[in-house]
């Protein structure tokens, strides 16, 4: 069709402008043509022994311990990548706050490769940890969402957006483990429709884990709507 034709050529245009202005340039190299090159990819280092989130006892898929289970309404958090090896920690920055989002393509990648090591048990949806619709128009995109989708494509996992953020709250990064628990209490509403969360075991999707304290509302509210488990699914720990 004819405006479709229109709109392809559109964006064909607006991608050249792009180009032209903001060169792609390897967040790991430097390297222009790629916001991500191959070389650099490779550098990053993945998660091969699963440890508990708070205190890094080793467990099999990376659940919480014994001692810490109390102290959060997660299961366990699925962590890809070591942060601070390779250019993961520039790729993030790149992706979130200079708002690079076709980073996602490489991103969401490196978290396919690391549930290709195994699930947990039970029947799986993807959930994102939702964007405060304030910050989410800032940034233009919601980059848990976005890894979201490209996760539930790629392994034709369902993906359910039940959860909305109700309250907006000021960035966690200034704030201590305390305040941030505080700061996230109440922060998200479950959307009407949480029958598809009802016995599953949701993989909660979300670029980071800092302190949990985000995660472990969100998965406080999937409780709610009958979650059997719910497990922090992120690129890497910060
Ligand atoms: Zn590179
Ligand atoms: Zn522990």
């Amino acid at each position: 069709m004819a405006g479709w034709k229109f709109m392809a050529d559109l964006k064909t245009i607006k991608e050249f402008i792009l180009d032209f202005l903001f060169p792609k340039k390897c967040a790991g190299c430097q390297k222009e043509g790629l916001w991500l090159c191959d070389q650099c990819f490779e550098k990053i280092v993945f998660v091969k022994a699963p440890a508990c989130p708070f205190c890094n006892r080793l467990t099999s898929k990376g659940q919480f311990c014994s001692r810490c289970r109390g102290k959060t309404f997660l299961t366990g958090v699925i962590t890809s990548a070591h942060y601070e090896e390779g250019p993961l920690k520039e790729a993030i920055h790149h992706y979130k706050y200079n708002r690079i989002r076709d980073l996602v393509e490489k991103l969401a990648e490196i978290m396919v490769r690391r549930l290709e090591e195994g699930f947990p048990n039970g029947r799986l949806v993807l959930v994102p940890v939702p964007l405060h619709p304030k910050r989410e128009a800032e940034r233009g995109f919601n980059q848990a969402r976005e890894l979201a989708k490209k996760i539930s494509e790629y392994f034709d996992i369902t993906f359910v957006e039940c959860l909305k953020r109700e309250r907006y709250t000021l960035p966690q990064v200034e704030k201590t483990g305390a305040e941030r628990r505080t700061n996230v209490i109440n922060a998200f509403v479950l959307e009407k429709d949480i029958s598809q969360i009802k016995d599953k075991t949701v993989l909660l999707v979300d670029d980071v884990f800092t302190t949990g304290a985000t995660l472990s509302e969100c998965a406080r509210k999937l409780r709610q709507a009958g979650a059997r488990q719910v497990w922090g699914l992120v690129l890497a720990k910060v």
